[in-house]
């Protein structure tokens, strides 16, 4: 994988993705042999936005290839409470990091600071823009489980602000699948990525406001949370919360094999009772992670280059 940054995943070849994924397999079965990997990296975190698993894993990810972490704290604790720009905040965090994780609120506030440094920065989410590292393990646990190819997904929920699914449509599109958009017409895919996927070859892509049609054909639901916090009108939010919730009932039609993901934090739109059941990857995809994005940053440090 040959990149400076990590902002958005129409960026990523499949040749770039499988070499992530197959670099995180390894990992995942021989954590010990990067250990010592990048004894003397230090990764940089700038959240502007909360976070637990983005954060947290990104952090395992580090300390177990032999790192460490710098951390720039909350919002209210920094400089950004004295009004520092995003542009210098992240000019003077490249002096003390080897690479940097930034998620903030705004879109395309990733790709506007990345202008402004020379160690690699990835985006760990941007807005209702994107969230890329997030797609490679959302990947992971779909080729784990399901495959790549000849794949029939449906993503459901929040598709207007939900960064996750832009990243993970997109990232898609480099293999032979057929995608099922399920949701509520306020809540759709915007427009120009619904353009976008139209134009990729091996991708077929259908809209529905109702799982039933579709659930049958899945071999993976990949659910997700209404992004409350983006909605600009609390009405608005009231009018879709709580729609699109599934449990054992919703199941029915589904097949035996379906896997069913979430990016978590889920709200309701999951019932717990699916959590024991054998459809249920949302754990295991977070628990991803952490080998993920070792791999991640395992090969932005080494300069694009494994040496295996
Ligand atoms: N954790 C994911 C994100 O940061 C999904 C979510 O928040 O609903 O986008």
């Amino acid at each position: 994988m040959r990149h400076d940054h990590l902002i958005t995943s129409k960026q990523l070849s499949r040749a770039d993705i499988e070499t992530v994924l197959d670099r995180a397999a390894e990992i995942a079965d021989d954590p010990a042999a990067v250990a010592d990997r990048h004894a003397n990296a230090v990764l940089g975190l700038l959240f502007f936005e909360p976070s637990t698993r983005t954060k947290m894993s990104f952090e395992t990810a580090m300390k177990r290839l032999g790192g460490s972490v710098v951390d720039m704290g909350s919002v209210e604790s920094s400089s950004v409470k004295k009004g520092e720009t995003l542009a210098d905040t992240v000019r003077v965090i490249e002096g003390y990091a080897d690479a940097l994780v930034l998620r903030h609120p705004k879109q395309g506030a990733a790709a506007m600071a990345s202008e402004f440094v020379d160690v690699p920065l990835l985006n760990a989410g941007d807005g209702a823009g994107h969230h890329p590292t997030q797609t490679m393990l959302d990947l992971y646990t779909i080729r784990e489980n399901a495959g790549l190819d000849d794949l029939t997904i449906g993503i459901m929920g929040d598709l207007k602000y939900g960064r996750t699914v832009h990243s993970l449509a997109y990232a898609l599109t480099n293999f032979d699948t057929h995608q099922h958009f399920i949701s509520p017409e306020s809540l759709q895919l915007p427009r120009e990525v619904v353009y976008d996927l139209h134009q990729q070859d091996d991708t077929q892509i259908r809209e529905h406001e109702a799982l039933e049609s579709v659930l049958s054909s899945l071999d993976v639901l990949y659910v997700t949370r209404i992004q409350r916090e983006r909605f600009p009108d609390e009405n608005e939010y009231q009018k879709v919360a709580g729609e699109y919730q599934i449990d054992l009932e919703t199941l029915e039609e589904a097949s035996d094999d379906l896997t069913i993901m979430h990016p978590l934090p889920r709200v309701d739109e999951i019932a717990p009772e699916i959590d024991e059941t054998e459809h249920a990857a949302y754990f295991e995809q977070a628990h991803n992670g952490v080998p993920v994005r070792m791999a991640l940053l395992d090969l932005l440090l080494a300069g694009g280059e494994s040496d295996e």
